[in-house]
């Protein structure tokens, strides 16, 4: 099943991603993640997107479509694999529907979290990294055993350049003027799915399953058809 989840930045996307890949073993695909590696390694892509990501702007459509799809056609499952943070705008989703059709694997669910502006500038502000093995924290909603250092691996925290107050504003105009109506886009094609990104993860993760195996459960009556 190909999924992808939509939503303002701090929607909890990321994380209800990685739950699904830990628990289903969907391929995790985040386009934010494969950006900040390639910043971090320094490549062609990295230097051309790294002012726009620290300005909270879109990189621009052609980068960002071409490393996608890429990703895609060499990953190592092109059956069931999550997208978090791809597509943001309508040019990528048509670029992106055409390239999966071509593939006979086009999207099959599109996941909207529906969330507050008061939740997501909360989660984003409070929101902590590990700079080793990017375990996520938050310094209320959950911090690590001893602040500024990760459970998980021992390495410092940090927080995200871009996940300042100002460039948060910026992030999330642009998503208003950018990615909101991919909502419509997905709603068109009655692939369109909605949880409540403002519950917990564990809340959000329980409807999610429900609506995941609901689908499975069409699909499978539909193969029985
Ligand atoms: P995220 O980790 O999803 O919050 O993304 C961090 C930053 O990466 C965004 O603010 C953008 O600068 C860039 N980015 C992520 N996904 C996309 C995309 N689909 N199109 C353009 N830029 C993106």
């Amino acid at each position: 099943m190909r999924i992808v989840l939509l939503g303002p930045p701090g929607a909890g996307k990321g994380t209800q991603a990685i739950m699904l890949a830990d628990k289903k073993g969907f391929l995790h695909l985040s386009t934010g993640d494969i950006l900040r590696e390639n910043v971090k390694n320094g490549t062609f892509i990295g230097k051309k997107a790294k002012a726009f990501m620290d300005n909270g702007e879109l990189v621009p459509d052609d980068i960002v479509i071409e490393m996608m799809l890429d990703t895609i056609k060499n990953a190592r499952s092109q059956e069931d694999f999550i997208l978090d943070g791809f597509p943001r705008t309508v040019y990528q989703a048509n670029n992106l529907d055409r390239e999966l059709n071509k593939l006979k694997l086009p999207i099959d669910m599109v996941v909207y979290f529906k969330t507050s502006i008061k939740t997501v500038i909360l989660r984003l502000t409070g929101r902590r990294l590990c700079s080793r093995c990017g375990a996520s924290y938050h310094i209320t909603n959950m911090p690590p055993k001893k602040q500024g250092v990760c459970d998980k691996c021992g390495s410092e925290l940090y927080q995200r350049k871009d996940d300042s107050e100002e460039t948060i504003k910026k992030r999330l105009e642009v998503y208003d003027s950018q990615t909101k109506e991919l909502i419509d886009y997905y709603k068109t094609q009655g692939i369109l799915k909605e949880v409540s990104g403002d519950l917990e993860a564990p809340k959000v993760y329980s409807e999610l399953s429900e609506i995941l195996n609901t689908c499975e459960a069409d699909d499978r009556n539909k193969v029985r058809k």
